[in-house]
């Protein structure tokens, strides 16, 4: 008999979890202003919000925090951590800082300027916040196959390099700070890179005369993708294709809460010195002296340790098969889902699940809601509220995908979990044609809405129960 998946870890401590009633549940969303990052974690069941930080330490983690340096300058643990970065990495030169967005706002601060373009694919939320929010423009370069979630394709992560010429081509390169590189892609659908697209990204920004950086909070996910999907790479570590990987690049952004496997923190890591001297200042003026950045020494520690377990490949099997099984029983359901899946969660498609529901009603946003409502489960938009208003007309832009993401935490959740998810969305999925209407805006912020947008229901009775 063949042998089933098992977990490449065993439970040493567990967080207790409450299911609530469906009364509750449409008290408390109401209350949170049909706003699912307004709820409290209590409210949640099953919490599919994010895997920003939401994972599971290891023993050996836990063991590693006891041991942190809480030194100003020069801890043990920043040396610990600057150590492994370039193990991992192959990156000589690291500051740290509080979490992902922070290491956004230090490099861009010292890199962009008014009028600048930034190409890439599909730039992460923050990642675009934080150029717009400085004048200069993100420039997406994904691949076509990335927008059509029925289109099998091994990485629709992948930048058109026609695109990214014609961007190089047609612009001066004193406008052309950087190329972001997003691996694995999150805004497309945690869809990977291939390491043949990296190598010819960096090949086309070395020809221009770019720096290219990787957005990089999913590397190693990434680097698993790369093994099985990729010619040439099933029988290499991932340690090897993660070194590779990096060699397609100038620096990385890291937020540590996903690949670093542990609930906080972030770094800038780069080949050349001098990218650390640009960054210095910053670093200290909005983090912490550099040898801390925004974080302890015991986090730091944690951290170092994260980084060689996530490079493991048992953990990253683990994982990836975790969110796989997920989005294969959606499939069996005959529920729509961005496909393949991807590597840290399940992406599914809001257009085809809600057909009746007009855009202008927020139909990703619709469709989490009522997954919540249905069994306490929380998902989170990737559509229209997230895409923001365009910074010139302020009009909403249509994304071309409507999703509602199903993110998993790292090594928090069974699959016994994921079975009963699933079925929350098979039960939606089987009234679908009764959910017509969605939500209007009631109150938005001027940047990154998403966050606090409070919305109220089209029509009052919109929410049919079966
Ligand atoms: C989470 C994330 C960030 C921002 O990191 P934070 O730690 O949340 O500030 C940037 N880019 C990508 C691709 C991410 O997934």
């Amino acid at each position: 008999m063949d042998l089933p998946f098992t977990e490449s870890y065993k439970i040493k401590m567990v967080e207790p979890i409450r299911k609530s009633t469906r009364k509750e549940r449409e008290e408390w969303i109401k209350n949170a202003k049909f706003n699912l990052f307004n709820l409290r974690s209590e409210q949640v069941f099953i919490d599919l919000l994010t895997d920003s930080g939401t994972g599971a330490m290891s023993d050996r983690q836990w063991g590693a925090i006891m041991t942190g340096d809480e030194s100003y300058a020069g801890s043990s643990s920043y040396y610990h951590l600057k150590e492994t970065i370039k193990d991992v990495t192959g990156f000589e030169y690291f500051l740290p800082s509080h979490q992902g967005r922070a290491a956004e706002n230090v490099l861009f601060s010292s890199l962009i300027k008014a009028g600048d373009l930034i190409p890439g694919n599909a730039h992460f939320d923050t990642t675009k916040g934080h150029i717009e929010f400085r004048h200069a423009d993100a420039i997406d370069c994904t691949i076509k196959e990335a927008y059509d979630t029925t289109k099998e394709h091994p990485f629709k992560g992948n930048v058109d390099l026609d695109k990214l010429e014609h961007v190089l081509i047609s612009n001066p390169k004193e406008r052309i700070p950087m190329i972001i590189v997003t691996v694995t892609c999150n805004t497309a659908g945690g869809q990977p890179v291939s390491m043949q697209n990296l190598k010819d990204v960096y090949q086309m920004a070395k020809k221009y005369g770019i720096t290219v950086i990787f957005d990089a909070a999913r590397f190693a996910e990434n680097a698993y993708f790369i093994k099985m999907r990729e010619h040439g790479y099933r029988n290499k570590s991932i340690r090897d294709i993660v070194q590779e990987m990096f060699s397609y690049s100038d620096g990385m952004t890291m937020s540590s809460k996903k690949d670093g496997l542990v609930n906080i923190g972030g770094f800038m890591a780069f080949r050349k010195k001098e990218m650390v001297e640009k960054c210095s200042m910053h670093t200290i003026m909005y983090e912490g002296y550099i040898t801390y950045g925004g974080m302890s020494g015991r986090d730091m520690n944690a951290l170092a340790v994260g980084l060689q377990e996530v490079v493991e490949f048992d953990y990253l099997d683990t994982r990836i098969q975790q969110v796989k099984y997920l989005g294969d029983k959606l499939i069996e359901y005959g529920v729509p889902v961005q496909q393949p899946i991807g590597g840290h969660a399940v992406f599914v498609d809001a257009k085809r699940f809600l057909p009746h529901v007009p855009k202008d009603e927020y139909i990703a946003q619709t469709l989490a809601v009522e997954l919540y409502l249905e069994g306490g489960v929380r998902g989170v938009e990737i559509g229209t509220l997230l895409a923001d208003r365009d910074p010139h007309s302020r009009e909403n832009r249509y994304p071309a995908l409507e999703l509602v993401r199903l993110a998993i935490p790292r090594r928090v959740y069974t699959n016994n979990h994921m079975h009963y998810v699933a079925a929350i969305l098979k039960n939606v999925y089987d009234r679908r044609d009764q959910l017509k209407h969605g939500f209007s805006i009631t109150h938005e912020a001027p940047i990154l809405r998403h966050f606090t947008v409070e919305l109220e229901r089209v029509h009052k009775e919109a929410s049919v129960r079966k």
